[in-house]
Parts: structure tokens; sequence; C-alpha cells
């Protein structure tokens, strides 16, 4: 159920308002926006005191959101939403936002090679994983706290910011730590424990897609995070498993339109799981921005054959500094920035 505010209320009426909320045991989670203010009234049993907030001065009106997210829909909140990650970036407004970086740390020379080459190039943000969510447990699964420390020093040293995936709940503080995102990946999309536990910091969350889950699913995967009130949710296509084999994953740019129109959360596209195919990589990554996505992610290596993971899918830094010059004429296009 949401309220939805006269635009001449009075603070005081306003703070009665709250007040009343938090009496009746609810969490009020507001939207203000450029052109009205709305409050939250999430719970099943929210609706039985409709009547009362009703009556109240200063609530408009009153409407119920049909779909099955509420903090991540439209209703919600009208206006896209602009996240800030730190002082030079944020994901959602008109600039186009680029994160780049292996798909794991490996050592200090990798991460503090690659990363000054993707600066250069005008990377906005640097990714790499410490905690690697591997498919067999006999490969290189991450170098833990280590990989955390090294991102730091990236961070420090070059004045970049870091994205890293946290896996389980008792990560997340180190990983808050070190990274201005904390990337939850596709194979914990549905983690709810964990997806509640990120909702109670306020650092943004870069949520994938599950390569089988719906939109919809996603979406409420969204609100759980939401529903903690950490409202800074990115969200990040990455591809979906569907019958095709020649590539790794197909990857959904159908869902960049309708994630759009279903909710005001950013949504950022990862084309180097999508496709899986090192050479494809730049090409699903132009298509994602002309998509409409608000960024992308994108995993480079400068030597993609020694790579303790994947390396087949990863492009050279002169790929992605190609990826850049291509990408700065596109964005003219469109209407948006780089
Ligand atoms: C990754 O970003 O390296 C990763 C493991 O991604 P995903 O969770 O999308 O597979
Ligand atoms: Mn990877």
């Amino acid at each position: 159920m949401i309220l939805v505010i006269k635009n001449d209320i009075t603070q005081q009426q306003y703070n009665h308002i709250l007040e009343k909320i938090k009496e009746l045991g609810f969490i009020p989670h507001i939207s203000k926006g450029v052109k009205k203010t709305i409050i939250g009234l999430i719970g099943e049993q929210a609706e039985k005191y409709k009547e009362i907030f009703e009556a109240m001065d200063g609530v408009e009106h009153i409407s119920e959101i049909e779909k099955p997210f509420k903090l991540a829909s439209r209703e919600f909140k009208e206006e896209n939403s602009v996240i800030k990650i730190n002082d030079k970036v944020e994901i959602g407004g008109k600039k186009i936002v680029v994160i780049a970086g292996p798909c794991a740390v490996e050592s200090k020379e990798q991460i503090f090679k690659i990363s000054q080459e993707l600066k250069k190039s005008g990377a906005d943000l640097i990714r790499g994983g410490a905690y690697k969510p591997r498919t067999s447990p006999y490969t290189f699964q991450g170098m833990g706290e280590e990989g955390l420390k090294l991102l730091k020093e990236v961070k420090d040293t070059l004045g970049i910011g870091v994205v890293t995936e946290v896996m389980s709940i008792d990560q997340i503080e180190k990983v808050a730590d070190c990274a201005d995102i904390l990337q939850i990946g596709a194979r914990n999309v549905q983690n709810f424990d964990l997806l509640k536990e990120v909702g109670k910091i306020r650092k943004p969350i870069l949520l994938k897609r599950g390569m089988a889950t719906t939109i919809k699913e996603w979406l409420m995967s969204a609100e759980y995070i939401m529903s903690e009130g950490n409202y800074n949710v990115i969200l990040c296509e990455r591809g979906i498993r569907t019958f095709e084999d020649s590539t790794r994953f197909t990857l959904d740019l159908n869902a960049i339109p309708v994630v759009k129109s279903l909710s005001h959360l950013p949504i950022i596209v990862d084309p180097s799981h999508g496709i899986g195919i090192r050479n494809f990589v730049p090409t699903m990554a132009k298509a994602a921005i002309v998509a409409g996505a608000d960024g992308i992610i994108v995993e480079v290596h400068h030597k993609p054959e020694e790579a303790l993971s994947d390396g087949p899918q990863s492009i050279l830094p002169q790929q992605f500094d190609q990826l850049m010059k291509d990408l700065r004429k596109l964005v003219e296009v469109i209407g948006r920035n780089i």
C-alpha cells in the first residue's frame, strides 16, 4: 500500500504520518520524487489500516501496488533511480558507467597492471573477484581476503572505485569495507538470507540476474534487499540459459526495456558472461548500450590465456580501449554521455 502525499503538506502533518506508521509496527519506505512524495507501507497487514491513513491530513490518496515487487516498482517511484557510488561515479543518470577488470584478482602485479590500463582507457570502476563462485570445487576459488586487500590497494593508489562479489553473509563486512559496490552473483540471486543481510547495509549492491530467473523473480530479489532499507540496488543482466549452445549463455537484451518499464532501478549489462566469447564481447556491449542499459561490466585480462578463470571471454586491454572509443561515438547518437 502506498500513501501519496499532498504537495502542500506541513512538516508537522508529515511527521505525524510517519509516527503513525511506526506506531502500527511498519517501516515507512519513502520515495521523494520531483513531482510527488510517496510513503510505502509494505506488509500483508498494511491494508487493514487504509481508513486510518485516508483520514489523515496531508494524505492525498492511497493506492495499492498490484505487482508483487513494491519498492522496486515504477508505481513506488516514477523517476529513474540514480545511485551514487562515490564522489566521482553515479549509475542510472545520463552518463553510461563502465566497469571493467579481470574475472578474479590473481596477484598484485596482475590487478595493478590491468587496472592501470583500464583507468587510462576511461573505465569508471574496476571489477575483480576475491571470492569466486566456481562450478568445480577443484578450480581456483579466488584469493579471498588477500584479494580484498589488493583491491583496496588499487583503490587507494589509483583513486578508482572497485566492485567485488560477496558470496556469503560472513563475508559482507570485509567486502563492504573495501568495495564501492558489492556484487551478488547469478548463483546467489535467490539466496534470500544473503539478500536480506546486504539490505541492512547502505552500500550499493550489483544484483546479477540468475541464469534461470525470470525478470519478475529477479525484481523480487531486488525487493528483498530494498525491503530491509537498502535502496541502492543496480540490476545486471548477464545472460540466461536457453537451448542455444554456441554461446556460453543467451544475453537477454529484452530485459533492458522490460525492466525499465517495470522498475525505476538502473540496469547494466555483462556481455562477457552473456556470450562467453572474447571477440564477440565488444559487439554485445555496444548493443546493450543502444538497448538502453545504464552501463556495462566487462572482463578484461592482459594475458587471458593465463587467466585463472574466464580467460576465453576476457577481452584484451587494447580491445577495451577500442570499445571505449566506439562507445564515445555511439552515446552521442542515443543522447547519453560516457
Ligand atoms: C563474475 O562476475 O565473474 C561472475 C561469476 O558472474 P556471474 O555471477 O554472472 O556468473
Ligand atoms: Mn567471470
